[in-house]
């Protein structure tokens, strides 16, 4: 892992930020929320350059930088530090270059890099959020205790990819991928909810914690491709005879609102998620969101936490229905940007930036 030190020299540097990112998941929200606060764009491409940001003028980085692969990105830091550039990590970012290779690279990227080694194994991200007191489904140890309905996936993020539901250990059996790492959780009924969080260590007002301040930008569901359409086919059982076995690979998202009486303990959950990892380590800083489900008890299971900015959050670049009540039109992209202008004035940039 790339020191704090290290990123902090660097950052002596730099003057005129740079905000980069991955052209992909979030990044046209990113790179206007950037534009909208003042910062020059750089889109890294892999391949060749996108061309539809062509069609999104107002969303479209100031300049490009082509490379062959993920991994080349690694050997242009140099180049991007001396463009004075701060990394924006979303989902495709991190996942498709490996948290391991993400962990080294040697240029400024917003958020606490430590949060790396707990979101990237699901164990940890347990030990987390469990530790503090945030209610997961329950994790089922060994195949063969399966005795209920229950959802295998795979460690890190694959947009849905690979997951399955399973009803017996004959079910876990047909599909599990062999060599790959998999946990097994209880299938929880209810609705879901993806609940989009920016944790400030700046914030002084609003709804503060130990040190600084937690805001709720918006909650969306994600779309999943076949899960979401298959009942038109008919009883799953039945399909599952014709081989058609559910998918539940992320293809959009919609926008949603909690019942107002759920916000509580949404903020509970998001406060008690960001003061456990200070103590961990050393924070979480930026966006995080915690995936939810809620029973007809009105009860939330969290049963996964990204740890930056997820793609649902693309819904609100215009604002959102609870981001309209802190400051309209207030994206997550922006609000990144946001954090990063403060920081800069506040000469704090090591703060946000590891
Ligand atoms: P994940 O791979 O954790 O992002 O999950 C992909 C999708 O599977 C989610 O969006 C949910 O639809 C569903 N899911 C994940 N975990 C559970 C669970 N424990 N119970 C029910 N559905 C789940």
């Amino acid at each position: 892992m790339v020191t704090r030190k290290a990123i902090a020299s660097i950052l002596e540097d730099y003057e005129d930020i740079v905000v980069a990112t991955v052209c992909s998941h979030s990044s046209l929200q990113i790179f206007h929320g950037a534009r909208q606060e003042g910062f020059r764009t750089l889109g890294i491409a892999i391949g060749q350059r996108p061309r539809f940001y062509d069609a999104f003028p107002l969303a479209k980085p100031d300049e490009f930088l082509i490379v062959d692969s993920y991994a080349d990105i690694l050997d242009q830091a140099d180049d991007l530090v001396a463009r004075q550039a701060v990394t924006v990590p979303h989902g495709s970012f991190v996942e498709y270059m490996g948290a391991d290779v993400f962990a080294k690279l040697p240029i400024p990227t917003f958020g606490n890099r430590e949060v790396l080694r707990w979101e990237s194994d699901r164990d940890k991200q347990r030990e987390w959020l469990t530790s503090a007191g945030v209610p997961m489904p329950l994790k089922i140890e060994h195949p063969k205790d399966i005795d209920r309905p229950v959802f295998v996936k795979y460690y890190g993020a694959k947009g849905g990819r690979g997951s399955f539901i399973a009803k017996n250990y004959e079910d876990f059996r047909e599909s599990i991928q062999p060599g790959m790492k998999f946990t097994i959780q209880e299938y929880v009924v209810g609705t879901r909810y993806y609940i989009h969080y920016f944790y400030s260590p700046f914030a002084t007002s609003g709804y503060t914690l130990s040190k600084g301040g937690l805001e709720m930008l918006g909650v969306d569901r994600r779309d999943e491709a076949n899960i979401d359409e298959m009942y038109k086919l008919g009883a799953q059982e039945a399909l599952r005879k014709m081989g058609l076995l559910p998918t539940f690979v992320v293809t959009g998202n919609m926008p949603v609102v909690l019942r107002e009486s759920l916000l509580p303990k949404a903020f509970e959950m998001g406060e008690r998620t960001v003061e456990r990892s200070i103590a961990l380590f050393g924070g979480m800083i930026g966006p995080f969101c915690l995936e939810t489900i809620v029973s007809d008890q009105l009860e939330f299971k969290v049963f996964e936490i990204s740890t930056r900015i997820v793609a649902g959050t693309n819904l609100f670049i215009g604002g959102s229905p609870y981001a309209d009540l802190a400051e309209p039109g207030m994206s997550t992209g922006r609000r990144i940007a946001r954090e990063i202008r403060v920081a800069q004035k506040q000469g704090r940039l090591a703060d946000v930036l590891s």
